[in-house]
Formats: structure tokens, C-alpha cells, sequence
């Protein structure tokens, strides 16, 4: 019909002003440096807010106890408890159990609700321990707390969120302490167990990384949303006016989803799907990459192809108009369909979008658009990746040095997401050329909870 012509003309013009060739990600890789390093000089001195960790010290192998480690910080939150055998027996037995956060209590509710919430479940969890784990006489339970939102630490072991990020908004939490939240919520439960460390998750996968190999120096989330954390000099610390570390080191987690730049590739999808978002303005570089929002680009994408230029003939499917209904896991299902009539693409559209009889040239559209939304986001990510190699000076090869740089990676996406992963992986070989060959990205599966109780061990009060 005359109408597809207008389908293939909005999907090339997508494509192009989604378009990321290696002289563009270069830009962005040089914009990323120079936001660091504006991050570090001054507070507030740059949309990357450069955060301290209070980290000075990464896990040494000789950690050692029974600790219990927290993750919140998208739709499950966790609840775990490790036991560490120190050097030589390493992780003796490690248990998790994950529990769904309710839509109501993620936005709209209070502090009380949502702590009382997590205390609940970490006390149900307890209750759970078995004689496997070991809790020396008299002592009292540690915890590790992976909180990841923006928090400016006051120490190891306190800190105020900034803002809420990825789809919770709970206003009396914003300014609070949120390790004085939890103690608070555990107190009411009737749970006796102290705070030993609030970390981000890039920094607690950065630490469980490093206790299973010494040359990582970085570490990615690519999951619900997007961050990294990397170990700076902390002389290189300008705005750092406290004490130097006796290791000379700090962890500064990036909040790097805040991350913008004039040669970020963002269309008008993007735009509007920021306008409508709990955050408008906020997460500019998160929304272009992580596994909230690449499904929903998807679907503004199509609905307004429907609308517009008749993708799915003269039916606009309604489920279509609905926010967040298309989700990145089934985006991925979809992008990674080899039948040849495309048949999981077929059910997908079926089930969730209700459109009965898709054709086989449909069906390509939409496969079209899952590549050019997530390679444009695992593109956009190794430039970040570069971004901070760069930082280091660990983006060349250096004369007669051996130098390895392992960046950590952790998130449902990488993980699960084989073309998203695949094309990041390719990208830093294209922006990187041979130095690509020092560098590696290596799983770090669930690392952020192992390296909150890792964190937890080497600040106890014990120790
Ligand atoms: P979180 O980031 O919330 O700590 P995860 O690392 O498990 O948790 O990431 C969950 C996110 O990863 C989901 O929101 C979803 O967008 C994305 N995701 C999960 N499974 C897949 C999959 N099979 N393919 C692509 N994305 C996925
Ligand atoms: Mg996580």
C-alpha cells in the first residue's frame, strides 16, 4: 500500500538520528572524560556527580565471618547472607532470596513503608539461618546495604539519597539518611543487626570483582538502569578535602546516567518518553541505554508508526498506547528470533500488543527497530566504558608494559541481552583498536551483593 513507503521512511529517518559512527562515540568517550574530571574538581561542578564512596580499600581475599548484604535498587530487591572462609576457603556458602518490590510501595509511599518493608523481609530472612552459618558467640549480625540511587555518603557507613532514579519516587526519603531510615525500620522489627557499609552497587560489584581477580579497576551496571564505578588516585581528588587514604586510592562512584552531552544521539522519542518520565530532564545517557527504558523506546516507535503510517494496516492495536507495556525482555526475545517466518516476534505482538495477524514484513520492522535502539545503547555504553579508560590513561597500549584493565559488568541486561552484550564488545574493539586486547569485560553475575558483604567484612566492628 501507499502507507508503507511512510513506515520505511520513519525507520531510516529513526535509524539516522540514531546513527552512532566511531568518530561520534569518540566525542562522547572525550565529553565522559572531561565531565569527569569536572565532577572531581568541584561539587556540583558537572552533570556527573563524581560521588565518593568512602571506599579506600578494595577486598583482600582474607575476609572472613558470617554477613548479611541488602540489594535495592530496582524491581526485586535481595536479601543474602555470605560466609567467608578467608584466603583460602574463600565463599563457604552464600544463600539469596529475591523479593518484589509492590508498584505502591516503590512510588507514592513513605520512608516507613518501604523500610519496614525491606526490614520485614531481611528479618524473615534471618529467622532463616541455618546451623551452616556461623555466628561467633556474642556477637552481633553485619550487613552490607547496596542502595543504588544517588547518595552523598557522610561515611562508610551513612548517607543522604540525592533522588530517586528508575521509577521510585518517595519524597520524605529524599535528604535522609537512609542507613538511619533502615536502623530505624529494623529496630520496629525487632531485628538486632548493624550497618557496617552503605554502597552503591557499581561499588559493590567493583568489590567482588576485585576479590576474584586484582586487575579489575572498574565496574558497569547495565541493568534496570545504568552506572559505573572506577578506583581513582585520590590526590586526583580536588574537591576530596579530607584525610588521604593510606592506600592513596578511592572509589568514586560516577552516577553516570546523568551523564549528557550535545553528542548524545537523542530523537524525539527520547524526548518525549523523558518529558513523561517521573524524572524529566534527569538520566539523560540511562534513558538511552538500560533495561527500563529500551522496550519503551520501542514502543513509542511503533505506536507512532501505527498511528502515522499504518505498520499495523488500518488497526492502531491500544495496548500500544499504554506506558511500559512493550518490556526489554521480551524486546530481546523478539531481537533474537532466527525462525524464518520470525514467529516469536509473532507471538510477542500477539500477546502483549494484541495484533492478531502480523505479517512477515511487520514483523522485520520490528526487528529492524530492537537493533538500531539497542545497538545504539551498547554503543553508547563502551563509549562510557572508553570514557573512563581514558580517564586512567589505560585507553593505549604503553611500551614493554602488561598491562590489564578488567572492567566488571553486572545487570540482568549484559547478562541476558546476548546482541546487546555482543555489540558492546564489538564497539570497544572498534574504539579502542589493538588496546582493546589489554582490556577486558568480564561478568561479574550478582557481584554486588557478594562485594557488599565483602565491604560489610573488611568495616566490621570486629575487625
Ligand atoms: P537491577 O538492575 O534491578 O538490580 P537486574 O540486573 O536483574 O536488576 O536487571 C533487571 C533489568 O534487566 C530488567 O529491568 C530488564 O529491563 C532487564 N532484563 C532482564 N532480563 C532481560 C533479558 N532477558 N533481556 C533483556 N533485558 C533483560
Ligand atoms: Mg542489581
Amino acid at each position: 500500500s501507499g502507507e508503507w513507503g511512510k513506515v520505511e521512511t520513519l525507520l531510516k529517518d529513526f535509524e539516522e538520528k540514531c546513527a552512532t559512527p566511531v568518530g561520534k562515540l569518540k566525542q562522547v568517550a572525550d565529553a565522559m572524560t572531561v565531565d569527569m574530571h569536572a565532577g572531581l574538581a568541584s561539587e556540583g561542578g558537572s552533570k556527573l556527580k563524581m560521588l565518593i564512596s568512602y571506599v579506600d580499600n578494595l577486598p583482600t581475599g582474607d575476609e572472613e565471618g558470617l554477613f548479611y548484604a541488602l540489594d535495592l535498587g530496582g524491581t526485586n530487591f535481595r536479601v543474602m547472607r555470605v560466609q567467608l572462609g578467608g584466603r583460602e576457603r574463600r565463599i563457604v556458602k552464600h544463600e539469596v532470596k529475591e523479593v518484589s518490590i509492590p508498584q505502591n510501595v516503590m512510588a507514592g509511599s513513605s520512608s516507613e513503608v518501604l523500610f519496614d518493608f525491606i526490614a520485614t523481609a531481611l528479618a524473615e530472612f534471618v529467622a532463616t539461618e541455618g546451623d551452616d552459618f556461623h555466628l561467633p558467640p556474642g556477637r552481633q549480625r553485619e550487613l552490607g546495604f547496596t542502595f543504588s540511587f544517588p547518595v552523598k555518603q557522610l561515611s562508610i557507613a551513612s548517607g543522604t539519597l540525592i533522588k530517586w532514579t528508575k521509577g521510585f519516587s518517595i519524597e520524605d526519603v529524599v535528604g535522609q539518611d537512609v542507613v538511619g531510615e533502615l536502623a530505624k525500620a529494623m529496630e520496629r522489627a525487632g531485628l538486632d543487626v548493624r550497618v557496617a557499609a552503605l554502597v552503591n552497587d557499581t561499588v559493590g560489584t567493583l568489590a567482588g570483582g576485585r576479590y576474584n581477580n586484582p586487575d579489575v579497576i572498574a565496574a558497569v551496571i547495565l541493568g534496570t538502569g545504568t552506572n559505573a564505578a572506577y578506583v581513582e588516585r585520590a590526590h586526583a581528588i580536588p574537591k576530596w578535602h579530607g584525610l588521604l587514604p593510606k592506600s592513596g586510592e578511592m572509589v568514586i562512584n560516577m552516577e553516570w546516567g546523568n551523564f549528557c552531552s550535545s553528542h548524545l544521539p537523542v530523537t524525539e522519542y527520547d524526548q518525549n518518553l523523558d518529558v513523561e518520565s517521573l524524572n524529566p530532564g534527569e538520566q539523560i545517557y540511562e534513558k538511552m541505554i538500560s533495561g527500563m527504558y529500551l522496550g519503551e523506546i520501542l514502543r513509542r516507535v511503533l505506536c507512532r508508526m501505527a498511528e502515522e503510517a499504518s505498520l499495523f494496516s488500518d488497526y492502531v492495536p491500544s495496548k500500544l498506547k499504554i506506558p511500559f507495556i512493550l518490556r526489554t525482555p521480551d524486546m530481546a526475545a523478539m531481537h533474537h528470533d532466527e525462525s524464518a517466518d520470525l514467529k516469536v516476534v509473532g507471538n510477542k505482538l500477539k500477546d502483549i500488543l494484541e495484533v492478531p495477524n502480523s505479517t512477515l514484513k511487520m514483523r522485520k520492522i520490528v526487528v529492524e527497530l530492537c537493533d538500531v535502539i539497542t545497538s545504539r545503547g551498547a554503543r553508547l555504553s563502551a563509549a562510557g566504558i572508553v570514557g573512563i579508560l581514558k580517564k586512567l590513561g589505560r585507553d593505549t597500549l604503553k611500551d614493554g608494559e602488561k598491562q590489564r584493565s578488567v572492567i566488571a559488568v553486572d545487570g540482568a541486561l549484559f547478562e541476558r541481552y546476548t546482541k546487546f552484550r555482543n555489540c558492546l564488545e564489538e564497539t570497544m574493539k572498534e574504539l579502542l583498536g589493538d588496546a582493546a586486547d589489554s582490556i577486558v569485560i568480564e561478568l561479574s553475575n550478582d557481584g554486588s551483593g557478594v562485594g557488599a558483604a565483602l565491604l560489610a567484612a573488611s568495616h566490621s566492628q570486629y575487625t
